[in-house]
């Protein structure tokens, strides 16, 4: 008899006469296990216990009564602990069910992602902490130790690595004080000190007339139940501000809130705006916080101690007890897509735990995805607008720079009317920011004798030049490798040339071309880590730099007051390649690093070079007509049955062995439904037709709207067989056709 799909009860049900449990755990399996509830232990759904699995010990979830009819009775193992700390909510439990099915991913890979930190399952580690001693021994007090004992004269205790960083000795130093006698141990709360809680009276910015409507519309929904509102304003608008209203009211409503950010990276100027609106500063939660930091940020939140968490999507997964809003900032960014495991949407799954929780959404976006538009035009969404840049800034002129007709120089990539406008906007002594979005130096590298290219041995992908680092690098797999000096397909010497730009070649022309400017250029490779960012985003606001150079990283939400020019150097690049959303994606983006431009009293340029200006995204841009343009893009798509009025499932088919995934990919296409509301469309080579030296092929699975997009994939998979070696990858809702 095949094992029930797992599936999670409601909340503190007692358990169960026969008291057989089914347990849930953190691998990729579809089903939840069943285990026996020994005579003296108390179980409930969500708890967390720990269970024998083969010869080792695992923590899983309780995730509801066992099968009567499961397995026997006398080879039912025992659960043998319930950890001490608070339950997995119920809302958090449908979630992973809700996502498992949705995305047909096993239960306990998204389980897995709910339970990132087992540490914070523990209790705390006991924490040392160090004070200065009663009476001060007789010791040779070195520079060091001199530091140290300043360090600690009046402040809290503090345990030996914070105080080893302040003082700027090792910890060898702290410790040899205590051993001294000089300190005193004493025992630091374990988890945390006790942080200061955003106070919602706090007084806030005096908001406009416009964005205090749709702050008390938005903070008016907060005890409302479910509903979703998309909060859609002009870049510079202050969407933040007038989020920060909802934001209060679940506060005064004792609930937690949850803000969902694209790139926690780029938060610096956020936090200091929360704290500045707050009194106090929220909870960070992202994959590079140290283990302890993640560990006490995950009990604080399953405690209902943190009110406010900012976090990127996997925040999603972590354990509030008492959410009461979920807010999704640039909710039409495409980093909210998780590509690799359990393949999800973040904003999407951010609408579902919504309404699971009964409370309100709120998604925000100067470009709002097509999807939250035509929610919001067929009434499911609500919607509130900001029309205008908050203090009369006023929104950027945006020209087009015909690149057929202003070509630059040979091996150069600025056309003659951006070189004069920068040049402008230096004596003016403003800012600009070039953006291109090429990491790198050149995108391709050729041989100038033979014309062989230089290809990474595992994708289908070009070599990247990095000058910087000295190294030819895959964006796709990370291998690298040195430049060679001679061409490894004909042998000549020297004749290996870059082609085309990357932000380091563009920064050796900005160089050539304003020696005197200060320059900085800002990338992923560039710039590692928040710390790093919020320094780099400081120095641009502070106008230590008059040219940035950046990829996507500078497009996202900064506010630069004295940057007055934004140049795009290569606006056609997103549109390449083609796939469903490239001209969304492309008006979207060029749209928001516009949008940097002009925020306070000095007026904003934007400079797009393009080699097709009569391009609809191009004129949408120039004409500041996004409705427009999105009327177009959702005609164009009503009629193909594109998403959203479509339904749209790739399957992606890769192995090592190219016959294999052949072999499955045709017997896929061949089992694939067909009838008038669906179609299978391939197989076909993925454009990435070998990434990490496995061979892929994709199918598309299209559909209309009404059609369970998920029992047609369980029932088209459980009718074929493939070889070993070979995997199939579901990805529901495709955003990346790669
Ligand atoms: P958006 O997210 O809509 O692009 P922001 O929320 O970043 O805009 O706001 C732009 C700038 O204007 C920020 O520096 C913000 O602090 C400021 N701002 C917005 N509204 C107000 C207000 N009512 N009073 C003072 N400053 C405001
Ligand atoms: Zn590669």
């Amino acid at each position: 008899m095949p094992k029930r799909h797992a599936s999670s009860t409601g909340p503190n049900e007692k358990l169960n006469p026969t008291r057989r449990v089914s347990v849930l755990l953190p691998l990729p399996l579809g089903t939840a296990y069943d285990y026996r509830q020994p005579a003296d232990m108390e179980l409930t759904p969500g708890d967390f216990v720990s269970v024998p699995l083969g010869r080792r010990q695992t923590v899983g979830v309780v995730w509801g009564e066992g099968d009567p009819a499961g397995i026997e009775e006398s080879r039912l193992k025992d659960v043998a602990a319930r950890l001490d700390c608070p339950p997995m909510p119920e809302e958090t439990r449908r979630l992973v069910d809700w996502v498992s099915r949705y995305t047909l991913s096993p239960a306990g890979a998204v389980l897995r992602m709910a339970m990132s930190i087992p540490e914070a399952l523990e209790p705390a580690p006991p924490r040392v902490g160090y004070m200065p001693a009663e009476e001060m021994p007789d010791i040779r007090v070195t520079a060091a130790r001199k530091r140290v004992l300043e360090a600690i004269a009046g402040g809290p205790a503090r345990g030996a690595t914070e105080l080893a960083r302040e003082a700027a000795v090792s910890t060898s130093v702290v410790t040899g004080l205590a051993d001294a006698g000089a300190l005193m141990r004493v025992a630091l709360p374990a988890d945390g000190d006790p942080v200061a809680e955003p106070d919602p009276e706090n007084p806030g910015p005096k908001l406009n007339d416009e964005q205090k409507e749709a702050g008390a519309e938005l903070a008016g929904a907060v005890d409302g139940g479910f509903s979703v509102t998309l909060l859609d304003g002009v870049t510079g608008a202050g969407k933040t501000e007038v989020y920060f209203e909802a934001v209060a009211a679940a506060l005064r409503d004792r609930k937690q809130v949850l803000v969902l950010v694209p790139e926690i990276a780029l938060t610096g100027q956020w936090l200091t705006r929360f704290a500045r609106r707050f009194g106090a500063e929220p909870e960070l939660w992202h994959s590079d916080l140290a283990r302890g930091r993640r560990r006490r940020c995950w009990r604080r939140i399953a405690e209902g101690r943190a009110r406010v968490v900012v976090g990127a999507r996997s925040a999603l997964f972590l354990p509030f007890s008492e959410l009461g809003l979920i807010i999704v900032d640039e909710e039409h960014d495409s980093s909210y897509k998780q590509e690799e495991g359990v393949i999800y949407h973040a904003r999407d799954m951010a609408v579902v735990r919504a309404r699971l929780g009964e409370i309100p959404a709120i998604l925000v976006s100067a470009t709002p995805s097509l999807e939250t538009v035509t929610n919001v035009d067929s009434g499911r969404y609500r919607s509130q607008h900001l029309s205008a840049r908050h203090g009369g800034a006023e929104m950027p002129s945006v020209e087009l720079v015909d690149m057929r007709r202003n070509a630059p120089p040979r091996q150069r990539w600025l056309a003659p009317p951006l070189v004069t406008a920068l040049k402008e906007t230096l004596e003016a002594g403003e800012q600009s920011l070039l953006f291109l979005n090429r990491r790198g130096y050149a995108p391709l590298t050729l041989c100038r004798g033979c014309g062989h290219r230089l290809q990474c041995p595992n994708c289908t992908a070009w070599l990247v030049e990095h000058r910087f680092s000295g190294k030819l690098q895959c964006h796709h797999c990370g291998y690298a490798t040195g430049l060679p000096k001679e061409c490894p397909e004909c042998g000549a010497e020297d004749k290996m040339a870059a082609c085309g730009p990357g932000v380091e070649r563009l920064a050796e022309e900005v160089t050539a071309l304003f020696p005197e400017a200060r320059m900085s250029l800002m990338t992923s490779d560039t710039v590692r880590g928040p710390e790093a960012a919020a320094a780099f985003i400081e120095a641009i606001a502070n106008h230590e730099i008059d040219i940035i150079l950046g990829t996507q990283i500078v497009a996202k939400g900064h506010h630069f007051p004295m940057l007055t020019l934004v140049g795009v150097v290569d606006a056609d690049l997103g549109l390449m390649g083609g796939d469903l959303r490239a001209s969304e994606r492309t008006f979207q983006l060029l749209h928001q690093v516009s949008g940097r431009a002009g925020r306070e009293d000095r007026p904003g340029r934007v400079m797009l070079q393009t080699y097709h200006p009569d391009h609809p995204v191009m004129l949408a841009l120039a004409e500041g007509a996004r409705d427009r343009f999105l009327e177009a893009e959702a005609e164009m798509r009503r009629d193909g049955g594109w998403p959203p009025f479509g339904r749209l499932v790739a399957l992606i088919v890769s192995g090592r062995d190219e016959g294999d995934v052949d072999t499955a990919a045709n017997a896929l296409g061949r089992a694939g439904p067909n009838s008038k509301d669906m179609r299978v469309l391939g197989p076909a080579p993925a454009p990435l037709a070998i990434l990490r030296g496995r061979h892929r092929r994709r199918l598309l699975l299209k559909a209309t709207r009404d059609i369970d997009m998920q029992k047609v994939l369980r029932q088209w998979l459980s009718r074929v067989r493939w070889p070993n070696g070979v995997r199939v990858q579901v990805d529901v809702d495709p955003y990346s056709f790669l």
